[in-house]
């Protein structure tokens, strides 16, 4: 067993590691969630990771990206992603498009031999696209957002659970697309390892502990809550 994973063996064994190591997890958005989750697959062991994410880095973005670092500021955020994962775990395999999941025949195109989706995108438009991507490929989908101080993570499995547009038929109005929103950098990084932490969960064990759950939570008073999702039977995505 690689060095590098010593510490993973009295938790996952060399079974679940060696799961790792054979998996391809696809990450729509890889900002500060989806590239702390991104950061904690890769040194994780994770075999391939798919990363869509468009444009190219700003300054502002620092205060939560684990995979930029202020000399970035200008380039492809698809370029930085992958010389930052080359440093950090050599053995992990990366593939890049370099634009947000927009296009649901882009996404299908890059993504179909995802064993795992994970959805840190903070747009609904693309959010909708990785749910609809989860259920006609039959991936599961750890979906996690946040804003301000308030986050969420959440697990669905295509068959077995609702799925995203169950609980939101449409965007939600309290949910604003806004392109600079506000974000203590931790919020995110909380974010970014719960989805790494059930996507290792999943593909090591076999085990989502929020399959069909949302995990919320408020920073300001430090107020986790886990919530059932119910199915909506007339789900125009899952229950056609
Ligand atoms: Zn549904």
């Amino acid at each position: 067993m690689n060095a590098k994973y010593a510490r993973h063996l009295s938790v996952l064994g060399e079974e679940g590691q060696k799961k790792l190591s054979n998996a391809t997890v696809y990450i729509s958005r890889v900002g500060g969630v989806g590239g702390t989750a991104a950061n904690y697959l890769a040194r994780s062991g994770v075999g391939r990771l798919l990363l869509a994410h468009g444009g190219t880095l700003d300054a502002e973005y620092l205060n939560r990206w684990h995979l930029a670092h202020e000399s970035d500021v200008g380039r492809p955020c698809v370029d930085v992603f992958k010389e930052e994962i080359a440093r950090i775990n050599s053995s992990v395999e990366v593939e890049v498009l370099g634009e947000h999941a927009k296009s649901i025949d882009d996404i299908k195109a890059f993504a179909n031999e995802a064993d795992v989706i994970i959805d840190a995108a903070p747009m609904f438009e693309e959010r909708y696209n990785n749910n609809l991507l989860s259920q006609m490929l039959n991936i599961p989908m750890i979906s996690g957002s946040m804003y301000a101080q308030e986050g969420y993570v959440m697990s669905f499995v295509p068959g077995e659970t609702p799925c995203l547009s169950c609980l939101y038929p449409e965007k939600p109005e309290f949910w604003v697309d806004r392109h600079v929103f506000p974000a203590l950098g931790t919020g995110p990084g909380i974010i970014g390892c719960l989805l790494a932490n059930e996507a290792i969960s999943y593909i090591a064990k076999g085990e989502l502990q929020l399959k069909g759950k949302m995990l919320h939570y408020d920073l300001t008073d430090m107020d986790f809550n886990k919530l059932k999702i119910e199915k909506d039977h007339q789900c125009k995505v899952c229950s056609a």
